[in-house]
């Protein structure tokens, strides 16, 4: 899977530029989805120019609320992403934990109603960096994996995103990544019972350069793609090398 996260960025003119040469550029390889993840505002707009484009780009949702029962004025919920035909969510991304100050139980209110409503899931998952340097890792993203206990996985993607890698430049080092996707793959069996190898996809300062080496690491099932995926160039040349 090859993610184009957008962000909080682009319109009306540079997303139907990107879905039209995007469309035209990528090699579509079935086992490769291609996901394009615009604001939510322009969820409805790219789904209908990915229909008349009849595209295989598959769309994706940045954002959706957790549904506990009580009023939430300016939220999206997990139905209302389905009626637009939406394949995808983010879920956990590190800018919803850190800026909306999400909690574990709503992050997993938001899996959980996901899983529900027939969305695939990409689960964001990562360490800060002071964490990284005190080796402390693995152990974070237990804290972080564990939610998922109990939850069926048929329909979730781990994207490993370090936080110090989001938007610095500074990617991580594919023995890092490696090491971690097989931490990350371990975990998934033999604590959440996952049969299948889940798949495991890496995000933090990806772009041309870096792409085909962290692609080509084991244990890498794809990249979650945020800045160098605006240029619809740039990220079919990136999908083209998966
Ligand atoms: C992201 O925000 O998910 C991301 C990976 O961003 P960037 O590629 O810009 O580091």
């Amino acid at each position: 899977m090859i993610v184009a996260n957008w962000k909080m960025n682009g319109s009306k003119a540079s997303i139907d530029d990107w879905i039209n040469t995007v469309s035209k550029c990528i090699k579509p390889n079935p086992e490769v989805p291609c996901v394009f993840c615009p604001p939510s505002l322009y969820i409805d707009f790219s789904r209908k120019l990915i229909d008349d484009l009849s595209s295989e780009i598959k769309l994706g949702s940045q954002l959706v609320n957790a549904e506990d029962g009580t009023a939430l004025t300016g939220g999206v919920n997990s139905s209302m992403l389905r009626d637009f035909s939406t394949d995808y969510v983010l879920i956990g991304h590190s800018e919803q934990r850190t800026f909306f100050n999400e909690q574990a139980n709503q992050t997993f209110n938001k899996i959980q109603n996901s899983i529900d409503a027939g969305l695939s899931i990409i689960f964001c998952i990562g360490e800060p960096l002071d964490i990284q340097k005190e080796n402390g890792t693995n152990d974070f993203l237990v804290t972080q994996l564990e939610i998922l206990k109990g939850l069926n996985l048929d329909n979730v993607t781990i994207a490993y995103e370090p936080l110090w890698a989001i938007g610095t430049g500074l990617n991580a080092q594919t023995a890092y990544i490696e090491e971690t996707h097989k931490f990350i793959k371990d975990y998934c069996e033999t604590d959440l019972g996952v049969n299948e190898d889940i798949s495991v996809v890496y995000g933090g300062s990806v772009k041309l350069e870096n792409a085909e080496e962290i692609l080509s690491s084991s244990c890498v099932d794809g990249l979650l793609i945020g800045g160098a995926s605006l240029n619809p160039d740039n990220f079919s040349n990136i999908y083209n090398l998966s």
